[in-house]
Formats: structure tokens, sequence, C-alpha cells
């Protein structure tokens, strides 16, 4: 109907226009700086002189650059990083490094926290900046506002309810959770930060991975899966009655990995029918029906650790990003290692960072010209750089 028509064509136009609503390759979002194209010349994929471009660029740039690469990325861009990690060592490694460019292989809340961790003077590049992660954007920082109310609403929030953010949210996030008093956490030290809030608040808001929230709470700190509760920040309330989200110990936001969010019990059981012998690995990503099925879990450092540690023809089922797994796998072949799940599964936005924008990047940062800087304003760094502060005065941070 005409009437219906015009009112859908309106819809679509202001759905256009809105800053929450992001056409890919259209125009840039300064909010969130995503789906953007990137400006100039990136070079062709198939250009068969991709690794000595970047390895020219790299020799012309020389201290001036230090280039970060995730253990997520891929193989043919992990070879130009100066130092791997996990995303919180990272960010210590690009404060240490002193240079006055980093490159961050990685995604995009790495590369905001680095920027919060280094100095004015050095600049953060992210090659690609539509390398996001699925999870981080999963909170959005007026849902958490929204979420807030909703616990002060329901007699929790301020002086009874602690936030903590995993280290994969947005730059917002995390200065929302230092001014609320809370902290952010890793999978590595979520157990510490879980405690930590406990000595100061009866309950804990824990972003945006729900499943690390749960299995910290209920495998390492002893929580039953009654005393946790999922707030969906697209229901009324988050979903829960009031009631019931006051009384909670631990109240996680529905956010999960797209990519450790696909491994199930049944693989599990898949691999140990076909493998004799094998240990399942996981990271706390992973639901927690997967964990209590696995032998072990830990944060990505954990799985690299226990696999070198390994003795000789030990069998690994390992559940974490396929291009750790597979590197892993090339560097101890005196290991038997596959992954866990039977469907090949990659973190994409990881992947948006490849060689042609690596080596524009760098070509670019060579000529003088910084593209795809990532920055974050002031007020946001100073509380975002609160509640990490609070993290690395974790005992035994
Ligand atoms: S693997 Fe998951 S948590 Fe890590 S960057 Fe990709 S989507 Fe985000």
């Amino acid at each position: 109907m005409p009437q219906a028509t015009a009112a859908a064509a309106t819809t679509l136009a202001e759905a256009a226009a809105s800053p929450t609503l992001l056409l890919l390759g259209r125009r840039a979002d300064p909010a969130v700086e995503r789906g953007v194209i990137c400006p100039g010349a990136v070079p062709d994929p198939a250009d068969p002189d991709l690794v000595e471009r970047a390895r020219a660029a790299r020799a012309a740039l020389g201290d001036a650059v230090f280039i970060l690469g995730h253990h997520y990325q891929r193989d043919d861009v992990i070879a130009f990083a100066d130092a791997r990690g996990d995303s919180f060592k990272l960010a210590r490694d690009a404060a240490a490094s002193g240079a006055p460019h980093i490159v961050f292989c990685g995604v995009h809340f790495m590369a905001e926290t680095a920027d919060i961790l280094t100095a004015p003077t050095t600049t953060v590049i992210l090659p690609d900046l539509a390398a996001g992660c699925s999870m981080a954007d999963m909170a959005e920082i007026a849902q958490v506002e929204a979420a807030w109310a909703d616990l002060s609403d329901a007699g929790a929030g301020p002086g009874h309810t602690v936030p903590l953010t995993y280290m994969n949210s947005s730059a917002a996030i995390k200065a929302f959770t230092g001014r609320a008093g809370g902290a952010v956490c890793t999978s590595s030290n979520a157990e510490r930060a879980l405690r930590w809030a406990f000595d100061r608040g009866e309950q804990v808001l824990f972003l945006p991975d729900q499943h690390l929230g749960r299995n910290t709470a209920v495998r390492r700190l002893g929580l039953s899966l009654d005393d946790c509760v999922v707030y969906d920040p697209h229901q009324p309330g988050g979903g829960v009655e009031p009631a019931r989200l006051r009384a909670a110990k631990v109240v996680l936001w529905k956010g999960h990995c797209s990519v450790h969010g696909t491994f199930v019990p049944a693989h599990v059981a898949l691999v140990r029918a076909k493998v004799p012998g094998v240990k399942v690995l996981v990271h706390p990503e992973v639901r927690y029906e997967v964990v209590e099925a696995a032998d072990l879990v830990g944060s990505t450092e954990f799985i690299i650790n226990t696999v070198r540690a390994a003795p000789p023809g030990t069998a690994w089922a390992i559940g974490t990003e396929l291009n750790l797994v597979g590197r892993l796998a090339q560097e101890h072949p005196e290991q038997t290692i596959t992954y866990l799940n039977d469907k090949v599964c990659f973190c994409s936005t990881m992947n948006r960072i490849d060689l042609p924008h690596l080596v524009w990047a760098l070509e670019s940062l060579a000529a003088g010209r910084v593209v795809n800087p990532v920055r974050v304003d002031p007020d946001t760094a100073g509380w975002a750089r609160v509640a990490l502060d609070r993290m690395l005065a974790l005992p035994g941070a």
C-alpha cells in the first residue's frame, strides 16, 4: 500500500542516517570507526610482491614503528610481528616499546587499549578499522548505562554491585567500569578480579562475556549456576525480575564470542571417540557445558604453555581460535594437535588484518602518512585507565 511504502522508505532513510546502523563501505561511523573503506590504495591480494613490500617498508621504518601481533592473527601477518601475545600482553608491550608508532595487528578494542596505555606521543594504527570483535560489540555503552539504571531500580547498583569488564570491551565500557568503582579483567586473572570485586560489593555485573563470567564464578569461586542471572540488553529490565536481579551474586551480560561459542559438548564426545587418550584443552570463553566436559581450561597463554610443556606424543583437541591452533600444530610436530570443532571457524574480524592492509599501513607510514589511527578521547581514556590500573594492582597481576 502506498502509505506503508512511504512509511518503510522513511524508516529506511532514517535507519541509513542513524549512527547505530552502519552500511559497510558507505560512510564512517565516528562513534565506532568501523565498517569504513580504507582510504587510498590497499594493494591487490594477488600481488606477488606483498611479502617483499612489507619487508622493505618495515626496514625503512626501523625504530619508528613497533608491530604487535595477536595470537589469532594469520601466519603471513604474524610473521611481521615484533611481539606476539594476547590482548593484555600486547597492550603492555605497546606501552613498553617507546616507539612513536604502533601497528596493531589485532582488533579494535585492543588498539584502543594500547592507545590508553601508551604515551600521548604514540600513535596506534589498526591496519583495517573493520577489524572489530563481535563479543565487544554485544555491549554498547547506552545499553550498559540502562542496565545500571535497572540494577539501581531493583535495589542493586551503586554500593551493592561492582562492575567487571573483560578486556574485550570498548573503551567507553572500560571507562564506565572505572567510574562505577570496577575493574577490567582478562581470561587469566578473572578469578582474582571476581574475588577483588566481592571484597567490595555484594554482587558483580560481569561484562560482556557471559561464559567467562559463569565459568569463573561457578568453577573457580564455587558459586552455583543459580547464583548467576543473565541480563539481556534487548529485553525490558534485562528480562529478569527485579527481585531476582537484586538477589543474584553475579549478573552476566548476555554476550559471547562468536568463535568460542561454536564449541558444544558433542565435539568433546566426538574427539574422545576418535582419538584415544586425547586431552581436551579449551579457552574459558567456551560454554559452561563444554568446560565441564573438557580436561583443562585456561587463557590463550595457558593453552600455549600447556602444549609447550607437555611430553612428546601427547594428543590434544584444542577449543580456541583456529589460527592459533594451526600454528601450535606447526610449532609442535612432537604432539598430535587437532581442532576441537569439526568445522573450520576462524575469527573473521581478526582475519580482516591481512597482508595487503599491513603493507598499506606500513608503506603509508614510510611515506609520512598515518592511516587508520585509533584515538580514545582523554576523558574516556582517563576513566578506562582507572579500571585498567585496578586490574594491574590485583595480587599477582
Ligand atoms: S575470537 Fe571472539 S573474542 Fe576474540 S576477537 Fe574474535 S570475536 Fe572477539
